[in-house]
């Protein structure tokens, strides 16, 4: 007798089901509204599925039905710009089929099927094309070249292949198999997309944030984290990456944060403009919006959702950008989901797994030379937010042993207002020797250097710290006091930056390399002077050094930095040695 599938158990996002004939990860219409769910346990004839959806309501003895497919997105012309929910529904239809109401069990297409491109071949008849090589392009912005890509798992020889305007529905190109392909592919969000092979990353992610690039530079390809309190800039900092960093993509997953941030996002992005191309900074973004008021089990959909998208647009051989806000709301969901598994909780209630789930995210990012031999990359910039600021707490600690960049967001430098509050001691990068050629061809020759100078300099500052604590600066022997001054100027010149000012807000690598310079140059001609004789008072009545604060600012950068420097120049050959 065939048993009629139905629910038998309803625990918030976890609904329990019998009579379901599913596999792990199915995607699952639940209920008599269809709600989306997937399949994350089977015990015998029980099946365990989160559900993406509100389940308040639904009840025993309500249909279940597989779909037989597991969560997947569409993939194709149409991505840039879309601004999706956690399983890949574009908000705006959302808020069209849902107008006022929240009604559940939408669904929705992750591409426009009725929107038409321009598909170009780049193979013909007869050619024989492999999984994942590139068979025709679109333009699907002004500076984005969209490559049609056979699935990874689809290879053959070409019987038809046509040129002209289609829909990501239309078959475009049909193999000698039959087999139809359109402008679109679907794949599953858990599966990572194959690549050739993965290689090491070289160049780094320039982003105009001078803490990050000059101190502690992440690599394209590379991950990193950036832990931090309430209110310490975790936002601010991913908002400022994905507007600035070197990338032709971005993805932006806003995740379990409060609405108010998301709704900044969405507010703010759709009027940049991309430093890069002067373009909208739209055309090179996705935008996925889990806010905290949307159900818990999403968020993990929606980071699943936002890699995949990433690794489409690296096979195609571009870099891309990945911004997670905040994985710490990712990690709370499946504290939650395993709670009501009933699973051995690990450390403060989060499941065992927890350390595994992050990894096989962040190991998603890479430099890799894809299917078709392209060379892309994906760069994965978490925000976790640690309760209280504690970095001891079972999500950052997992997330420290996996990434290589650490951006410590620390509350005392924000409650200072010194932005961005990424505190410089305990922060760290493993790529800094990795990307040292690249640095002295790209930036100078000697910013290596001086950038390690100016790292000592700082971390003698806070172990004179202490002491200036205990009896101030005056007891300090003369040449420590010029080290708190210089060590000032890098603080509030090279360190902080503000993310609001229209010329501050990104800083060219060259402009870092000059500025610097500038305070060692500061450094050098005030320790020369100190030792033949000029008193410390003197010195620091320098105004020239006081002014070099405000070039950030200035429109004409060189005219302004030359102008301080002329002074310096003038101020200090005044003084003179005695
Ligand atoms: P979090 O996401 O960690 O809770 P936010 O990113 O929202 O914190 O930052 C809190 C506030 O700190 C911002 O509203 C802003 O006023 C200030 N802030 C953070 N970073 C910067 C920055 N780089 N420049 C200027 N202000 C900043």
């Amino acid at each position: 007798m065939e048993v009629k599938s139905e629910i038998y158990r309803v625990a918030g996002p976890v609904v329990t089901a019998i009579g379901l004939d599913a596999k792990m990860y199915d995607l699952v219409k639940v209920g008599n509204e269809g709600l989306m769910g997937e399949v994350i346990q089977i015990r015998g004839d029980k099946t365990v599925i989160q559900v993406y959806e509100e389940t308040a309501g639904i009840m025993p003895g309500e249909p279940c039905e597989t779909t037989g497919m597991s969560l997947a997105v569409e993939l194709g012309p149409g991505l840039l710009s879309s601004i999706y929910d956690g399983v890949q529904r574009p908000l705006h239809v959302l808020l069209e089929k849902m107008g006022s109401f929240i009604q559940r069990g939408v669904s929705a297409d992750g591409l426009d099927h009725k929107k038409i491109w321009e598909f170009k071949p780049v193979v013909k008849k007869g050619d024989v094309v492999k999984g994942g090589e590139v068979f025709g392009v679109v333009q699907e912005t002004v500076n984005l070249e969209h490559k049609i890509m056979m699935p990874p798992n689809i290879s053959g020889t070409i019987a038809e292949i046509k040129s002209g305007n289609f829909t990501v529905e239309d078959t475009v190109c049909t193999l000698t198999d039959g087999t139809e392909l359109t402008m679109m592919q679907r794949w599953p969000v858990r599966v990572p997309r194959p690549v050739r092979k993965k290689l090491t990353p070289e160049k780094p992610l320039v982003t105009g944030q001078r803490i990050l690039d000059g101190l502690f530079p992440v690599a394209k390809g590379g991950t990193a984290a950036i832990p931090g309190p309430f209110g310490s800039g975790k936002t601010v900092t991913q908002q400022q990456l994905a507007k600035w960093s070197d990338t032709e993509i971005v993805v932006y997953i806003g995740c379990g944060e409060r609405g108010n941030e998301m709704a900044d996002v969405l507010n703010d992005f759709p009027d940049l403009e991309d430093p890069q191309t002067g373009r909208p900074l739209m055309e090179r973004t996705v935008l996925i919006a889990n806010t905290s008021n949307m159900p818990v089990a999403a968020r993990e959909a929606s980071v699943y959702t936002g890699i995949t998208i990433a690794e489409y647009f690296r096979d195609m051989g571009y870099d891309v950008s990945l911004m997670a806000d905040s994985t710490s709301r990712w990690a709370e969901a499946m504290r939650e989901i395993s709670s009501r598994l009933e699973e051995m909780p690990g450390e403060e209630g989060y499941p065992a797994y927890l350390a595994a789930r992050l990894a096989e995210f962040y190991e998603r990012a890479g430099v890799a030379e894809s299917l078709c031999g392209e060379k892309g990359s994906i760069t994965v910039i978490g925000a976790v937010s640690p309760p209280g600021g504690d970095f001891t707490e079972p999500v950052t600690q997992n997330t420290l042993r996996i990434v290589k960049v650490f951006w410590a967001l620390d509350s005392k430098l924000s409650q200072r207002r010194h932005f961005p509050a990424i505190n410089w001691l305990n922060s760290y990068s493993l790529y800094k020797e990795g990307l040292t050629d690249w640095f002295a061809d790209n930036v100078a020759p000697d910013w290596v250097a001086l950038r390690d100078k100016a790292m000592d300099m700082l971390q003698v500052e806070s172990e004179l710290q202490e002491i200036v604590q205990l009896v101030g600066s005056d007891a300090l022997p003369e040449d420590q006091q010029l080290l708190l001054e210089i060590t000032r100027l890098l603080r509030e010149v090279f360190l902080q930056q503000n993310a609001f000012h229209p010329i501050d807000t990104y800083s060219p690598f060259a402009e870092q390399y000059k500025t610097m310079q500038a305070i060692m140059k500061f450094g050098d001609a005030a320790n020369e002077a100190l030792s033949s004789g000029v008193p410390m008072t003197e010195i620091l009545k320098s105004e020239a050094k006081d002014e070099l604060a405000k070039v950030k600012y200035e429109e004409d950068f060189d005219g302004s930095l030359n102008a301080v420097l002329a002074k310096m120049d003038k101020e200090f050959a005044a003084l003179g040695g005695r």
